[in-house]
């Protein structure tokens, strides 16, 4: 045995004392699922532990069958194909899900009157940046804390869950304490460390593709946030780079029919950084949908000409409603 394996205990066997006879011939376990009845009965066996004949495993007592894990992330595909955010269902079967909101959390006044809006559209989520990642170091970075104080207080105002991002594991924590859905964005898909600590939290995730990052790297990295403490997982595909810069990103389609349809994995589509023109946002949603996305994540802005930032792919709320009213 190499590779990661899962160990399935017998029905009413002492999962403990299981546990504990692994770890004494040097293996390193965890429970393949983190909760229900299920919980203490896979178990997953690390790629580093030590290498033991699999009949001494058989022997222990207790164990069932000893086998290797068909896949890189197991964790993920034990999840549920419908997950809850705060009593909100996301995945296949269910209403889609709609998250709408400016980029940046620019100021409380903005994001109050825009929550106003969005409830009454029959949006979900609120969304808006409180940390900003910007590949500028000149361009406006967000109002922090501060921001996501407005931002809670806007989406509770009207009935809204909030997702927002984490920009690094210090603030991880004061990020869960205010969102729903915590967001690790594009250019963090690969941070570990973020990963981690989001992952500590306890909240549910919305990981966001790297722009550069193969789907098996992004199921990857959805893994680690449910190893982590992550009660569950949901995708975002949001383009990725290509050699082609006509439209801002390519949106994946491709893998979002993939995701949703052969993994039965919860995708949320975010046609704002995919295309990153206001006027290619409505098709590109329908489409997205029409492929199995369990929700659309737009920006929306009150007036995107003095947007603070992708004020150019920013929808205006009117135009989000004859959106939502064909989703
Ligand atoms: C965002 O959604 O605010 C964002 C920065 O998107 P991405 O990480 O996909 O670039
Ligand atoms: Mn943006």
């Amino acid at each position: 045995m190499g590779g990661l394996s899962v160990i399935t205990l017998r029905e009413g066997a002492d999962a403990e004392r299981v546990r504990r006879a692994l770890v004494g011939l040097g293996m390193w376990v965890s429970p393949l699922r983190a909760h229900g009845d299920e919980a203490s009965r896979q178990l997953l066996v690390h790629e580093y532990s030590a290498a033991v004949d699999p009949d001494r495993l058989l022997a222990i007592e207790g164990v069932a069958s000893v086998g290797e894990s068909a896949s890189a992330h197991p964790r993920l595909d034990a999840q549920a194909p419908v997950v809850e955010v705060s009593g909100h269902r996301i995945g296949a079967g269910e209403p889609t899900t709609w998250m709408a909101g400016p980029c940046s959390v620019e100021a409380e006044h903005q994001i109050g009157a825009l929550a106003a809006r969005l409830a009454g559209l029959g949006i979900h989520f609120l969304r808006g940046g409180a940390f900003k990642p910007r590949t500028s170091p000149y361009a406006f970075a967000g109002h922090g804390h501060e921001a996501l104080r407005w931002l809670r207080r806007a989406a509770d105002a009207h009935g809204l869950k909030v997702v927002t991002e984490a920009m690094d594991g210090e603030e991880a924590g004061a990020v869960a304490e205010v969102a729903d859905l915590v967001q690790v964005g594009s250019r963090n898909m690969h941070n570990y460390t973020l990963l981690r600590a989001v992952g500590r939290t306890g909240r549910p995730v919305l990981l966001k593709r790297g722009m550069a990052a193969t789907v098996e790297e992004w199921l990857q990295a959805a893994e680690h946030c449910l190893v982590h403490g992550a009660p569950s997982v949901v995708l975002c595909e949001r383009g990725i780079r290509s050699f082609d810069s006509c439209t801002r990103n390519v949106l994946d389609l491709g893998a979002v029919a993939l995701l949703a349809n052969v993994y039965h994995l919860p995708v949320i589509v975010d046609p704002s950084h995919g295309v990153g023109r206001r006027d290619l946002v409505a098709p590109l949603a329908r489409a997205a949908l029409a492929a199995g996305a369990a929700g659309i994540l737009v920006e929306t802005h009150d007036d995107p000409g003095s947007a603070l930032s992708d004020g150019p792919q920013a929808l205006l709320p009117e135009d989000l409603s004859a959106l939502v009213g064909r989703g």
